[in-house]
């Protein structure tokens, strides 16, 4: 596989060489990592990438998931370039695509009445936070165990690198996370207790979680968990914050929450919601709690403030607006949904005929390949995997070797354990990507 690297790769390995002069590790993207070296792409159109060797590979990345039509979709950048010959791309007042956007997510989304956008998921988070405070006047913050949702002091915390157990997060005084707690996904008595003990000093704000679970569904929840934590918040009245940053749109256009039929109180969208376009951060919710955000009518006076140059850009609107017009008339999320069965019953019968300690898994176009053999439902069961000797290094160096093998074999995905389905994945581009992953 090395070898491969070596000779197909040649001006990856180049760019990748200088850019480690200018930038801290040589990648600048949180999920650009691949071993040896991060691969430099030249190209990138609907199911496949290619590189700047002129290697083309298998898409199941898509830059963390974003890209639901597939890579580049032409429509979406004929849009976009019309926008850019009329107005560029941000004047800082209204533009009518914000408007538009705005509209048709409340329009999909049912715990969305009003939209606030923002930069990136990670902004839409600390916005949410922000305003579950501001309106509750409550402190604390209970997320769901084991769960990113972006890279801010308070939510950071406990975070550890995937599969290694290493806490990767450092630079966070303990004051930063001093109102941050977490339970484990699944457990509801220990969400209780918190609930209960937190009433006593100063009360919960919000319930943080993503509704598939932990890491898209990593840590997978049960079918009823969303509802009981629903009533949870309820009884103890604390919001409800659902990160639908991966889920939305690409589980339906009326994300995780439509497919559950819970109501979160404060939605958090991102990515597909700019069709991988820049700036993809959106706070939605309530009317009365998204008012907070402004301050000064109706009842209160109290604001949560948060801001951006470029918020609310019209190229991130026109794009966004355009991308989920597309994913409506396509039904993209169905189609997408319907590569990730067949990849994942494919990955089954693969995993079955070579008797593999793997689980296979997915919910419509977020697919899991397990290769630790159990499903980790919780932290807990990570952790104690770690206590075996050498097992976090193995199982990094594991990561590594497979994830050099998929791409070797012209497959690129989220370190070989997660995988995105788009618009553009046809039975032919899975029934060719499960022939690799048979090679692998
Ligand atoms: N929440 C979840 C569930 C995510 O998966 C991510 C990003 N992977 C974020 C928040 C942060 O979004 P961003 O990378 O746009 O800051």
């Amino acid at each position: 596989v090395l070898r491969w690297f070596e000779q197909k790769c040649a001006g990856s390995k180049r760019l990748a060489e200088q850019a480690k002069a200018v930038i801290p590790g040589g990648v600048q993207h949180n999920l650009a990592f691949n071993h040896p070296f991060p691969l430099a792409i030249r190209q990138a159109e609907g199911a496949y990438l290619t590189d700047v060797d002129g290697n083309r590979y298998i898409d199941f990345l898509q830059a963390g998931g974003p890209t639901l039509l597939g890579s580049n979709h032409p429509a979406v950048r004929q849009k976009v370039h019309e926008l850019i010959d009329e107005c560029g791309p941000v004047t800082g007042l209204l533009h009518e695509y914000e408007v538009k956007l705005a509209e048709l997510v409340c329009s999909h989304m049912p715990g969305v009445e009003m939209l606030r956008l923002l930069g990136s998921g990670t902004e839409a988070v600390m916005g949410a936070v922000r305003l579950a405070r501001t309106y509750t006047r409550k402190k604390w913050i209970i997320k769901v165990g084991g769960a990113y949702h972006g890279w801010s002091d308070q939510l950071v915390y406990g975070m550890r690198l995937p599969n290694t157990g290493r806490m990767e997060a450092t630079g966070i005084p303990r004051g930063a996370t001093g109102h941050t707690q977490e339970c484990l996904p699944n457990d509801l008595d220990a969400l209780r207790r918190k609930l209960q003990l937190n009433r006593l000093r100063g009360g919960t704000a919000a319930v943080l979680l993503e509704p598939l679970g932990p890491e898209s569904g990593t840590r997978p929840v049960h079918a009823g968990y969303n509802a009981e934590v629903r009533k949870l918040c309820d009884e103890f009245g604390a919001l409800l914050i659902f990160d639908e940053v991966v889920t939305g749109f690409r589980i339906g256009m009326g994300g995780a929450q439509a497919y559950f039929g819970v109501r979160p109180d404060i939605t958090v969208l991102g990515k597909c919601l700019t069709g991988g376009y820049p700036m993809a951060g959106a706070i939605g919710g309530r009317k009365d709690v998204m008012m907070s955000l402004v301050g000064g009518i109706g009842t209160t006076s109290r604001r949560a403030f948060v801001g951006g140059t470029l918020s609310a850009n019209p190229l991130s609107c026109v794009a966004g607006y355009h991308a989920l017009r597309e994913a409506e008339r396509s039904n993209a999320a169905v189609v997408a949904g319907r590569a990730g069965d067949r990849l994942r019953l494919g990955l089954e019968e693969i995993i079955r005929r070579r008797g593999l300690p793997y689980v296979a898994y997915n919910m419509g176009s977020i697919v899991h390949l397990q290769t630790s053999g159990v499903l980790l439902l919780d932290t807990s069961s990570l952790w104690k995997l770690f206590k075996v000797k050498d097992e976090a290094r193995r199982r990094k160096h594991m990561m590594e070797e497979m994830g050099a093998a998929y791409t070797a074999h012209g497959l690129v995905t989220l370190a070989g354990s997660r995988i995105y389905t788009s618009l553009a994945d046809t039975d032919d581009v899975i029934d060719d990507a499960l022939n690799r992953f048979d090679d692998v």
